[in-house]
């Protein structure tokens, strides 16, 4: 207890020193003592949603070292286009660096201490290398950033087995010290560092990976109340994404708001080492979206099978119908079953007609609509299509609105996906626009007749949704690049 009390009073201290903004900090926000989470931080006023909480720049950067993504330099993380090859550090430390001068100077002391302990094949591009650099820089960190450091929580996947890159160089550093180091940085990098995703000009999004001391004090819930947000100077922010009252703690949510209650919880389990039982955990519904259910195996109900306990990966589930029963592996089983085949068809080539069929004569035999694997594929079509015909304009402002419901249901607020969702649903009522009235009226009729709830009225209304994903989108490093055109 003593031990918690010093801890939150050192980390105070250190906010003081690392906070982007102080004075936005201490307009809206504590650190204080939570019972369930040791600490946490809360408002100290009643705050509207999107105002912003505050600011928090990265205390390390580095690349992800994912080999499905595009590689960047290790300093500017602009992405190399070319021959990855042509690209590595001249100074043989196996890292690849753009060719900017300012990069390479910036690198130099990096480099210096890799070539001390003598890299393995620097001539190949090595994704641990790439991936380990967050946690090398931590050897870099300055006396005050290594006393904020010190105090981030750590969670240790494997006591001994940990610092995955020993392997990369021949004089990997035995000393005890240095090791120690090393594998408390990469348990704190672990559990503290956020995945900034940014658009390089005009292209594919890249990801980098940041370690944000005060933006990871944020704890999390599956249903939070606030967003976060990265631009592309790296600055983090934490916005209101619903009204807080004074005294309420601010949680964020660290993993995928529309992935069904199991996915959610294994992903942080795997991610961040815990097992999340917030409110939206613990009812099997989450919210009546229904994200987890599967069909009745009664082949004539249209009932929807549910675990009855939540958050026991254990749990038997029942159909809310006819309440037959299904066992929880055969539940597992047809989740797991609806989770290949989706990943399957969307990460090939397909058009919206076959997207359709697929839903509908696959996917559907095993899920309800309400399905988060029906949505994920929506999702994705809404990612790859502008559609060209009506009908595809059509499908696409249909799959924008059912999300845009769904989101609604889980009372996550003005969250970044709203943003993002409310912008392309606008750009595709522009364009509908475009084709013959007849076409248009008589779905902008059947529209306004069902206009009977505050989420209708959202969505019917282009300047309302114009306005939503500017005023989410403003900060973020991964805004579409004509929302501030329009
Ligand atoms: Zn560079
Ligand atoms: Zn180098
Ligand atoms: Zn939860
Ligand atoms: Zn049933």
């Amino acid at each position: 207890m003593i031990e918690r009390q010093n801890r939150i009073n050192e980390l105070k201290e250190c906010i003081k020193d690392h906070v982007n903004d102080l004075s936005a900090w201490l307009n809206s926000c504590e650190l204080r003592d939570s019972i369930e989470f040791g600490c946490g931080i809360f408002a100290t006023r009643d705050i509207q949603p999107n105002e912003l909480l505050f600011s928090d720049k990265p205390l390390l950067l580095g690349p992800t070292g994912n080999k499905h993504e595009p590689i960047v330099c290790v300093i500017c993380f602009e992405k190399i286009e070319n021959d990855v090859s042509c690209f590595l550090c001249p100074g043989q430390c196996g890292l690849v660096l753009c060719g900017n001068t300012a990069c390479a100077n910036q690198h130099e002391i990096e480099c210096q201490l890799l070539q001390k302990w003598k890299p393995q094949n620097p001539n190949e591009v090595s994704f641990n290398k790439l991936k380990a650099m967050l946690v090398i820089r931590s050897l870099f960190l300055d006396k005050k950033q290594r006393n904020i450091f010190n105090l981030m929580q750590k969670n240790y996947i494997s006591e001994q087995n940990d610092i995955y890159f020993d392997d990369e160089f021949e004089h990997f550093p035995d000393d005890k010290e240095t090791v120690a180091a090393l594998r408390d940085a990469s348990a704190a990098i672990n559990t503290n560092t956020f995945k900034v995703l940014y658009r390089c000009d005009g292209s594919d999004d890249v990801s980098v990976r940041g370690f944000y001391s005060i933006m990871s004090l944020v704890n999390h819930k599956c249903s939070p109340n606030a967003r976060h947000d990265i631009d592309k100077h790296f600055v983090g922010r934490i916005f209101a994404a619903r009204p807080i009252k004074k005294d309420e703690q601010i949680f964020i949510s660290y993993s995928q708001l529309l992935w069904g209650t199991n996915s959610r919880r294994m992903h942080m389990m795997v991610s961040k080492q815990f097992l999340c039982s917030c409110n939206r955990c613990l009812d099997p519904t989450e919210n009546s979206t229904n994200l987890s259910a599967i069909r009745c195996l009664n082949k004539d109900c249209d009932g929807l099978v549910l675990p009855i306990d939540a958050i026991n990966f254990k749990s038997h589930a029942k159909c809310n119908l006819c309440e037959k029963m299904c066992e929880n592996q055969r539940f597992l089983q047809i989740q797991e079953m609806s989770a290949l085949i989706t990943k399957n068809f969307v990460n090939k080539d397909f058009t919206l007609s076959e997207l359709d069929h697929f839903i509908e004569f696959r996917l559907c035999k095993l899920v309800p609509k309400s399905n988060q694997f029906v949505v994920e594929s929506k999702l994705k079509a809404i990612r790859m299509f502008s559609g060209t015909t009506f009908e595809d304009q059509n499908k696409i402002q249909c799959f924008c609105e059912d999300i845009l419901r769904i989101i609604d249901k889980l009372d996550v607020g003005e969250c970044s996906l709203k943003g993002i969702l409310a912008h392309r649903l606008y750009v595709i009522r522009q364009k509908l626009k475009e084709f013959p009235p007849s076409e248009f009226d008589l779905n902008g009729d059947d529209r306004k007749r069902m206009s009977i709830s505050k989420i209708d009225d959202f969505l019917n209304d282009d300047e309302q949704l114009l306005k939503t994903a500017k005023i989410i989108l403003s900060n973020t490093s991964t805004a579409p690049a004509d929302i501030f055109d329009t």
